[in-house]
């Protein structure tokens, strides 16, 4: 491996935000000024294929990949839609619900990825529910 690569594995793997590219570059960058946003994309993906990252895609309002230094079949998530942090778990019980599924309907699961979706601690003390930017200017306005 490469130095640029080591610095964007390691860089990866120092944030537990599921960065995307152009964020990982911005904190990889710190480190060795001369790597571009392109050398940051390649590695990522060259990575994906070497199974060292998986790629990530959350729903979001922007739709674009997020880097997970874990691998699929090891964690799921959940993510606050106020403030994107993303909280990791394991789910003993889907094994369970895999099962039936894979009795009930005659198929074997290769993987399953859960994701939940709300606010975390933090944030639903903070704001109650997430208002939308247009909930948020009519209350503005009124
Ligand atoms: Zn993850
Ligand atoms: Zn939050």
């Amino acid at each position: 491996m490469t130095t640029q690569r080591r610095l964007i594995l390691a860089s990866l793997d120092a944030l537990d935000t599921h960065p995307t590219a152009e964020e990982l570059h911005a904190i990889a960058v710190q480190q060795d000024p001369s790597l571009n946003l392109s050398t940051v994309y390649r590695t990522l993906r060259w990575l994906e294929q070497e199974g060292l990252v998986s790629t990530r895609r959350f729903d979001e309002p922007r739709r674009q990949d997020r880097f997970d230094p874990m691998l699929p079949s090891q964690h799921h998530h959940f993510i606050c839609k106020s403030c994107k942090n993303v909280i990791e778990f394991d789910l003993p019980a889907l094994g369970d619900i895999q099962q039936d599924f894979e009795h009930l309907h005659q198929v074997r699961i290769e993987s399953a990825s859960v994701v939940f979706y709300g606010l975390c601690t933090a944030c639903n003390r903070q704001n109650g529910p997430v208002e939308s930017e247009a909930e948020r200017e009519l209350s503005q306005r009124t």
